[in-house]
């Protein structure tokens, strides 16, 4: 291992030759700052000039319309400048063995015409063209000059050359491609063999990665294809590896650098409870509560992730954990991110423990509810409670609130975590010293991402669904038969069905022609729905009223309740069975998921019918598509049929997470970005899980051995977290 000459490598890059103050400052701009900034400033792509052609080989080829580039050598043979309007063109023509070609320059005519001379060699790449003489023609190409002296470098030619990108800041200071690839190959060159190995010798070996020096060297100046690869492979591999680092220490701190208080079931409350539900836990309900029960009675603290599928049953699993606390005399939190979600879980829990009380002795269990659109009087009353008295709290942002204050909390459920930051959850995990934590999702994302992503958590997974349910029908239906679907809706009335129908938007939008949630309302009430009872809610409501109206929804006191995507969330009411989601196309895979899950809740039948428009709806040509097989282009032009048709095809919450991955990519994931995962410079979180989880694998296994990185060997670990991933380090420090 090369000892590293580090500290020339965090010289300014002013300190290059070709790097005035000025131009420094630019690369400053962009974020270089030093010799090492600049050695990891990656190409953006490159190009393969590894083949040279001759003018009438790039000619024959031109003619049936070239792909990519060619590279020529060529002889300087003539010059001329021509006048375009007022502005000057230059075109200098080369002569090869094959033949004649030429090179036009539109910009900086003077400048080229001074540096091209009669005689003189050069290797020119760039996309040729035809010109209207049928001669071979470059625009504006990348050149290098070719001289006798045998130990000059091609920066331009004959090989894989690097592409980096140009911002603007350092165009202002002329810096263009030719220039910075210049001055990065230069810095390459002289600069790469100071670099210090930033992996342990021991993961370098079992994972077979390239050494940093010669993988700097390929990443600016590859070799060939295959040593490039090898070379980008470690420098995904490597940030991977640190960022895991960092999930396994913040995993670590977590667990044992935090008192929490050990729970256990202590009376036959939990039992009790048990006995009054009108089913039975599905095995995958018990099989988490199980895995929470364990965590709970650990003095250290619990941070887990409960995934299922929308209408899994996490509530009820809450609930328990949630009894579980009380029964140790702690207080538990239930925190939602919505108003209406909040209210209804204050509802429904408070009228199963109506029940609880009124079939067994035992103390009362007080549920107070907290929402930030409470009248001052009712907020103080209920701030009050949650200091003295209140065994279980519900509510929604309100809770961070620096007046909340809590009696003594033991326990906080988080639900549809990912609405919510990480920031904001770990606010409310400091309220009360170190509660145990659930958070749950019913989005969930594939595995591997969860592994990784939420590699810091324990993870629980509801795998089942309760037996009692039958799969929705999901159609797919185009605009011109709603007269008939509204008929269905009226006609199901009669079985006592009720129905939601979703719109996109609250108000007009003249621009993007969508159905207005308001308007639709009056129209429906006043033709198709006249014999029905019509309720509408949107976002713009207060909570009281759209309490009210989910209220009076739940008593059936409407038939059809029109909506816009407030209703995305948690609402649970059995008896609505029918989902009508108008313009779906607008909609992304996890929201149509999200609002389909509203319905099938109950024994019965229910239908999730997607509107759009009509020649998206008979588009059958991807249907039954394997979505493996599509390629990214496809996949962009097709994405709205493809969401359609996944939604009708898959019921299961992971396999459309898994196909949604596909169509967005990670950035719009939900609950990625709000995970606090860092951005990566280099990997790709979804094209690259393998390597990611391989990294996983191997961080986690040094913090396990060695949790402070305090051994010999963890030395360049220690390091370069310390040096390289200071910004990131914010992410492995507990609440
Ligand atoms: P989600 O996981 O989407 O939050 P909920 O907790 O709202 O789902 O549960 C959906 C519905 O299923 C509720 O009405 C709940 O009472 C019911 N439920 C929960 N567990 C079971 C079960 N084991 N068997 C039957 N119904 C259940
Ligand atoms: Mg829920």
């Amino acid at each position: 291992m090369s000892p590293g000459n580090s500290n020339i490598l965090d010289q300014s890059v002013q300190y290059l030759k070709s790097v005035g103050p000025k131009r420094a400052e630019s690369f400053n701009k962009i974020g270089i700052k030093t010799i090492r900034d600049l050695l990891f400033y990656f190409p953006s792509k490159y190009l393969d000039r590894t083949t040279l052609l001759t003018s009438s080989q790039v000619y024959e080829y031109s003619i049936n319309g070239f792909e990519g580039e060619a590279t020529v050598i060529g002889r300087v043979a003539d010059k001329e400048k021509r006048r375009f309007g007022n502005k000057e063109i230059l075109s200098v023509k080369f002569k090869d063995s094959a033949g004649f070609f030429e090179c036009v320059w539109f910009q900086g005519a003077k400048y080229f015409e001074k540096y091209f001379k009669e005689g003189e060699i050069y290797a020119i790449s760039a996309k040729p063209a035809l010109s209207k003489y049928g001669e071979v023609r470059f625009t504006h190409p990348d050149f290098d000059k070719i001289t006798d002296d045998e130990s000059q470098v091609f920066h331009n030619t004959g090989k894989i050359i690097p592409v980096y990108s140009v911002k603007k800041e350092l165009k202002e200071t002329n810096i263009g491609d030719l220039s910075l690839r210049k001055i990065i190959s230069d810095t390459v060159e002289k600069y790469a063999d100071d670099l210090a190995e930033s992996l342990p010798e021991e993961i370098k070996k079992e994972h077979n990665l390239t050494d940093i020096i010669p993988a700097i060297k390929n990443i600016h100046l590859p070799q060939n294809q295959k040593l490039l690869e090898e070379a980008k492979q470690r420098f995904k591999f490597e940030e991977f590896f640190y960022i895991e680092i960092l999930v396994a220490l913040k995993k670590h701190n977590y667990g044992h650098n935090l008192q929490g208080v050990s729970l256990s079931v202590k009376t036959d409350l939990v039992q009790n409870f048990l006995k009054t539900l009108p089913f039975k836990l599905t095995q995958a309900q018990l099989k988490v509560l199980s895995e929470i029960r364990k965590d709970m009675e650990r003095a250290q603290p619990m941070n887990r992730l409960l995934q299922g599928d929308v209408g899994s049953g996490k509530t009820i699993v809450a609930l328990i954990s949630m009894l579980i606390a009380i029964d140790n005399g702690y207080q538990a939190v239930l925190m939602a991110p919505t108003e209406i979600l909040a209210d209804q879980h204050a509802k429904s829990i408070s009228k199963m423990l109506n029940k609880l009380s009124e079939e067994f002795e035992g103390r009362q269990i007080k549920v107070s509810l907290l929402l930030g659109g409470q009248k001052k009087s009712v907020k103080n009353k209920n701030l009050e409670e949650i200091e003295q008295e209140a065994d279980i709290i519900i509510g929604t942002h309100a809770l961070f609130e620096s007046n909340v204050v809590f009696k003594n909390l033991g326990l906080v459920i988080i639900d549809e975590q990912h609405r919510f930051g990480v920031v904001q959850r770990a606010k409310l995990q400091n309220k009360g010293g170190t509660p145990d934590v659930i958070v749950m999702t019913a989005t969930p994302i594939p595995r591997t991402l969860s592994m990784t992503v939420y590699g810091d958590l324990d993870i629980s997974t509801i795998d089942e669904m309760p037996k009692n349910r039958i799969p929705i029908r999901t159609l797919l239906r185009g605009e011109a038969i709603l007269p008939e679907i509204y008929k269905f809706i009226i006609d199901k009335k009669e079985e006592g069905y009720q129905a939601f129908i979703v719109y996109p938007l609250v108000a007009e939008s003249e621009k993007l022609e969508l159905k207005a949630a308001e308007t639709y309302y009056k129209e429906l009430s006043e033709t198709y729905f006249q014999g029905l009872n019509v309720g509408l809610i949107h976002g713009k409501m207060n909570w009281q009223e759209k309490e009210e109206v989910m209220l009076l929804f739940a008593a059936k006191k409407y038939d059809v309740l029109i909506s816009t995507t407030v209703i995305e969330v948690g609402i649970d009411i059995p008896d609505a069975n029918i989902i009508l989601i108008n313009d779906a196309h607008r909609f992304g895979l996890s929201q149509l998921h999200q609002l389909r899950g509203r319905v099938g809740r109950s024994d019965k039948q229910a239908y999730c019918i997607l509107v759009t428009k009509d020649e998206l709806a008979v588009s059958s040509s991807y249907k039954n598509v394997n979505f493996e097989y599509l390629s990214p282009v496809q996949l962009e032009r097709y994405k709205s049929t493809i969401r359609l048709q996944a939604m009708v095809k898959y019921i299961s919450g992971f396999k459309l997470s898994e196909i949604d991955l596909k169509l967005r990519g990670p950035g719009d994931i939900f609950g990625i970005k709000q995970s606090g995962f860092p951005e990566l410079k280099y990997g790709d979180i979804v094209k690259d899980t393998a390597a990611l989880i391989k990294a996983k694998e191997a961080a986690f296994a040094v913090i396990e051995d060695d949790p402070h990185l305090a051994k010999e060997k963890n030395k360049t670990i220690r390091k370069n977290i310390i040096e390289h991933y200071s910004q990131n380090i914010n992410y492995a420090k507990i609440a």
